[in-house]
């Protein structure tokens, strides 16, 4: 048995379970090649080991399996040298400086910094605007900031897979992650918005009923089932989707630790996602809101520059992004963002979703398993680029919309890139779960 229909339209978003199968086999091969194959989207810089949780300390959840650790890259020369920490010094020193805080505020918020490197050099190369956040931004950066600080990581040679983090550390990040989603009962926004809760509200809410799951109790989506709108219930979206979405990877690559062997865990498919239809929608909605932000980047994306320094590469680059984001946009609509945030109740609510929306990501600094902190930061990056590009750009322009750091670009593409892998995982998943046949 099907655990969702697959004709059926996914809720909150514009399409149905089947479509959105159908656009990922169409963008599943470029997803697949742009990040795999690119250098531009295969180098990650974060800051992975320096940022201190900033909710708790707890030595003993740090994970100290051989799974859980990173190869970062020691010798940077394996790095393109435009992305070198080494070149973006020298470019501050000889020939641009760091604009200081009081400068970069000063800034109009859509000039780019390139005044100030030189006419040649492209800033969104060569120069990252640092740890402060825009207030645009639903993420906080964690990137490329110029000052040396943080690690390359190669996205392809540290693949999302089991780890075997788990215990009370990974459950805490859980469910403080869950939490953020607990939107002031109080405000009058949020009064007003229950009030207008929506037909598609109910019908998930039947979904959580007819699976019993209605409380918050251990071993419960910590779902909060009262009426809420729409933006509200795609907050727990995204975070619950992300979450199956891990778990799909988890399971996927699994590692057996008697024979030594990573297999895909169909057990662990059925216990964590196929008996929790919910989460799977989730990643199906999740899936519907990163490519409509893709097919929404388009035209921004025509005047981005892919710089590697191998001119070469950055134009096969540029043509691969540019055919994903011109597929996207073909493709079925798949989610309407401009539907959200419109109530004029609702302007202080949006402020509130991205304020939430960074707590997440500043979580990951408590996550005690250095690959799962990796992916949990790049994804949280993508769908914070996601959601900026949702909600602070305007379709039409390309020049004037806020500016997009590589790093959010890349997350974001990678996070595409993984959602679309957990779809097609899921696929296979449900195949070897209807027909018995667990050789998947
Ligand atoms: P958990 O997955 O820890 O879930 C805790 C509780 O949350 C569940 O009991 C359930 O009530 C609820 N819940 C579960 N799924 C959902 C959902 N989709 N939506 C809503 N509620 C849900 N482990 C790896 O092996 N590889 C990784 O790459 C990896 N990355 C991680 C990244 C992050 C940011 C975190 C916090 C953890 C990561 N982990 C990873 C650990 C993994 O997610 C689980 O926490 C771990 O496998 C233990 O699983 P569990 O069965 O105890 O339930």
């Amino acid at each position: 048995q099907c655990a969702i229909d697959p004709n059926s339209i996914v809720s909150d978003a514009c399409t149905s379970y089947s479509d959105l199968e159908r656009l990922n086999a169409e963008l599943g091969p470029s997803l697949d090649d742009l990040t795999q194959h690119t250098d531009f989207f295969a180098y990650y810089r974060l800051n992975l080991y320096n940022k201190a949780c900033p909710f708790w300390t707890d030595e003993n959840s740090m994970c100290g399996n051989r799974a859980c650790a990173v190869e970062t890259i020691e010798d940077e020369s394996a790095v393109p040298p435009i992305w070198r920490a080494e070149e973006l010094s020298k470019l501050e020193g000889a020939r641009a400086k760091h604009p200081g805080r009081a400068q970069r505020r000063e800034r109009p918020r859509d000039r780019p910094l390139q005044y100030q490197l030189g006419e040649n050099v492209d800033e969104s190369c060569v120069l990252e605007d640092d740890d402060e956040c825009d207030e645009r931004d639903y993420c906080i950066p964690d990137d490329e900031d110029a000052a040396g600080k943080g690690d390359y990581v190669s996205l392809v040679n540290n693949t999302e897979r089991y780890t075997g983090y788990s215990g009370m550390g990974a459950r805490q990040v859980w469910d403080t992650i869950y939490k953020e989603n607990c939107f002031s009962a109080a405000s009058p926004q949020t009064a007003s918005l229950r009030s207008r809760s929506s037909q598609a509200a109910q019908n998930l809410k039947n979904v959580f009923q007819e699976y019993g799951r209605q409380h918050v109790d251990d071993g419960e989506d910590l779902y909060p089932l009262d009426d809420e709108c729409l933006e509200q219930r795609a907050f727990y979206r995204i975070v619950s989707g992300m979450h199956a979405s891990i778990s799909t990877h988890l399971c996927w690559e699994f590692f057996n630790q008697t024979t030594g062997e990573w297999f895909h865990n169909v057990d662990c498919y059925k216990e964590r996602l196929h008996t929790h239809p919910e989460r799977i929608s989730n990643i199906y909605f999740n899936y519907a809101l990163l490519t409509r932000a893709m097919a929404k980047a388009r035209k921004h994306l025509g005047s981005y520059t892919f710089c590697s320094s191998d001119p070469e590469q950055d134009f096969e680059t540029k043509q691969k992004v540019l055919a994903l984001a011109g597929k996207a946009a073909a493709g079925p609509h798949t989610f309407d963002e401009t539907v959200m945030f419109q109530d004029p109740a609702v302007i202080d609510l949006k402020e509130d979703f991205r304020t939430r929306f960074r707590n997440v990501s500043k979580l990951m600094d408590c996550v005690g398993c250095d690959k799962c902190r990796l992916w949990g930061k790049v994804q949280t990056a993508g769908y914070g680029a996601a959601l900026k590009i949702l909600f602070e750009f305007d379709e039409s322009k390309n020049g004037e919309n806020p500016h997009l750091r590589r790093t959010e670009l890349v997350a974001l593409v990678n996070t595409l890139a993984r959602v679309s892998h957990s779809l097609d995982a899921i696929q296979k998943f449900r195949l070897a779960v209807n027909t018995g046949d667990y050789g998947v």
